[in-house]
């Protein structure tokens, strides 16, 4: 059942091709995880987040300078190729300025239906005093600009059934993570990872199904020969390389949490429902844990990422970062303090779309001797590693 997680991940443009054809219904591409996936639910859309694929890209560099993050030239270099042409339309959020250049780059060249293209706005400070009312009138425009593409209202009965596709997923998750707790988790880092991207690529009451099976039959008893090693945390900008971790993990050490969007901070909180479900739907992307460029004037995220450190007994946290991803640079000095704080060493990595293997082996292999040698030696400045120095 987690090999079928992989199988999709490997294969997520043929699922969603797959699934349009078996229910006739549109697909919905979006940037980030602030698009509110309970509305598009709602209006029996699958909603698949864009990214890239990893690859040499010889595209991106003539729509957007070198000096945008490898995230978002990979992932416009994926819509270049004509791999998203399946789709019926695309979101964005207003995340990060880079990735809203990308989406206009995507809506003019890779194929999008011009009636397809929504943004719901997200409010550049998420705990600020208007906040809630301009991001419940965001979520109400988006709602009513996708009602008008779908051709049909969508009633309260229709948004408590996005909700509660969202919800249970989420739980699923959860549910999964809390083993991770254990002194031998049953899944690895990589698959967390997996889980989790999936859940963002297939039909969550599809992605839901399978990870019940996971719980109730794969995961009691699994990786009882395993060894854990060094239990790490993996914190930062957008990083889907499923072959780093499982790069690290070769090497003596498990990731058993994280803090990105592709982990737990896209399913972490629940929508909390409420009589009017626009107004819940929106006060849960407020009261998540922010994103970078949203986290203004306390950074709440902080307190997030030292919690779940205690909780899963993190020995190292590596703080991975995509080059010139200024919203993860700019936390990356306070972050690291704050764990140095709580003897928690780190590890800076800043990721291409493309990594080397070799020097990446030796940073990990060079952290991990880090952490089991001397006590004396363990939290000293030189801890944190620059890759690239
Ligand atoms: S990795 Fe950083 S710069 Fe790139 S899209 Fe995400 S937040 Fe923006």
């Amino acid at each position: 059942m987690l090999a079928k997680l992989e199988e999709i991940y490997k294969n997520r443009h043929q699922y969603a091709k797959d699934w349009k054809a078996r229910t006739g219904g549109k697909v919905l591409g979006y940037f980030y995880p602030y698009v509110p996936e309970e509305i598009v639910y709602a209006a029996g859309v699958l909603p698949v987040r864009i990214m890239g694929s990893h690859e040499h890209d010889n595209l991106s560099a003539a729509y957007i300078y070198p000096m945008y993050c490898p995230f978002c030239r990979d992932t416009l270099a994926e819509g270049l190729r004509g791999r998203y042409s399946y789709l019926d339309g695309l979101a964005c959020a207003d995340t990060c300025m880079h990735m809203n250049q990308v989406f206009d780059w995507f809506v003019l060249n890779c194929g999008i239906p011009r009636r397809g293209t929504f943004i719901a706005n997200t409010p550049a400070n998420v705990a600020g005093t208007h906040a809630r009312t301009y991001l419940i009138k965001e979520h109400l425009e988006f709602k009513k600009a996708i009602e008008g593409w779908v051709g049909r209202v969508l009633s309260d009965k229709d948004l408590d059934r996005g909700i509660e596709i969202m919800n249970r997923n989420r739980q699923l998750m959860r549910q999964v993570y809390e083993t991770r707790k254990r002194e031998k988790p049953p899944i690895t880092g990589a698959e967390a990872q997996l889980m989790v991207l999936t859940s963002q690529f297939s039909d969550k009451e599809e992605h839901s199904a399978l990870l019940e099976d996971i719980l109730n039959k794969e995961l009691p008893g699994r990786n009882r020969d395993r060894k854990t090693g060094v239990r790490l945390m993996i914190v930062g900008s957008e990083d889907d390389d499923t072959a780093f971790l499982k790069m690290a993990e070769s090497l003596g050490v498990t990731f058993v949490i994280d803090d990105t969007c592709v982990g737990s901070r896209y399913f972490w909180h629940e929508v909390v429902p409420g009589k009017d479900r626009v107004a819940a739907i929106a006060n849960h992307y407020l009261d998540s844990t922010p994103f970078p460029t949203k986290d203004w004037s306390e950074r709440r995220r902080f307190a997030q990422v030292l919690k779940l450190a205690e909780e899963y007994n993190v020995q190292g946290v590596v703080l991975a970062q995509q080059k010139w991803c200024d919203p993860y640079e700019l936390d990356i000095p306070s972050l690291a303090a704050r764990l140095k704080e709580r003897n928690i060493p780190t590890l800076f990595l800043e990721f291409e779309p493309t990594l080397p293997r070799a020097p990446f082996t030796t940073r990990i292999e060079a952290f991990v001797e880090m952490l089991c040698g001397d006590e004396e030696g363990l939290f000293a400045e030189s801890s944190t590693v620059k890759s690239g120095s």
